[in-house]
């Protein structure tokens, strides 16, 4: 079997006052679910250069971008609102030219967590900033559980790919973030909410792949049949990418 090759944008060592050096890390639950769903997890480098994005991407069958820092409001035109959010500017313009260069060439792309939110600003959307103070819920985003625990749900709009794929309009989810979809970008609709009416999961309406959730499906593959399902749908789609462009 010929498994497509599936890049996963990583973090850096920014936010780490103890790293000493800048260091492009990952956790290892996102290998390891692309590669249980069929695909070769490819590490993808921290460079900012948009030339090297390109040339990455051209050689990939698909982009998985990974959780991480807050996204940078400089992006979508606002000033930092307040000392929790936390940027990592470098990584910031690394993963926005990955994705526009995925998205040049119709590769698919499943973004998650951090990933939904650089991929609705890529595309012109905006974020809350800082999701406790912007938008106070009695759910709690950022879960002190383990990451594998399953804290809150949300509810999947039947028509959706999301849905179709894992096969429920409800899920249980685990949920580790301090930003959120504000302002939803032109070419994304809304596919899944949590009961506040956080978005948790967007995808594209030109019909290519791209989905993006807001909780850690690479956290859930032990226990939840609906997260496995969104890895094997990514490589499925990076299979068929592979095979119409080489
Ligand atoms: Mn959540």
């Amino acid at each position: 079997m010929n498994r497509p090759l599936i890049g996963i944008e990583c973090g850096t060592s920014a936010l780490d006052s103890h790293a000493k050096i800048s260091q492009d890390r990952l956790n290892r639950s996102y290998s390891r679910a692309v590669w249980e769903a069929g695909g070769v997890p490819v590490i993808v480098p921290c460079l900012e250069d948009s030339a090297a994005a390109e040339a990455i991407m051209s050689r990939l069958d698909g982009l998985l971008l990974s959780g991480g820092a807050d996204v940078s409001p400089t992006l979508y035109g606002e000033d930092r609102l307040n000392d929790t959010v936390e940027v990592d500017e470098a990584r910031d313009r690394a993963g926005q030219a990955l994705i526009r260069a995925a998205l040049r060439n119709g590769l698919p792309v499943f973004a998650i967590c951090r990933g939904i939110q650089a991929l609705n600003v890529a595309m012109g959307g905006t974020l809350y900033q800082d999701l406790p103070a912007q938008r106070p819920s009695e759910i709690r985003h950022r879960q002190t559980e383990s990451r594998g625990a399953q804290t809150h749900s949300i509810e999947i709009d039947p028509e959706s790919r999301l849905a179709r794929i894992v096969g429920a309009t409800r899920m249980e989810v685990n949920s580790f973030h301090h930003q959120a979809i504000k302002d939803v970008a032109e070419g994304l609709t809304v596919t899944a909410r949590a009961p506040d009416g956080v978005v948790e999961a967007v995808e594209g309406l030109s019909g290519s792949f791209l989905l993006g959730v807001q909780f850690h499906p690479e956290e859930l593959i032990d226990v939840c049949e609906g997260s496995r399902a969104l890895f094997r749908a990514l490589a499925h789609a990076a299979e068929g990418a592979r095979v119409q462009t080489r």
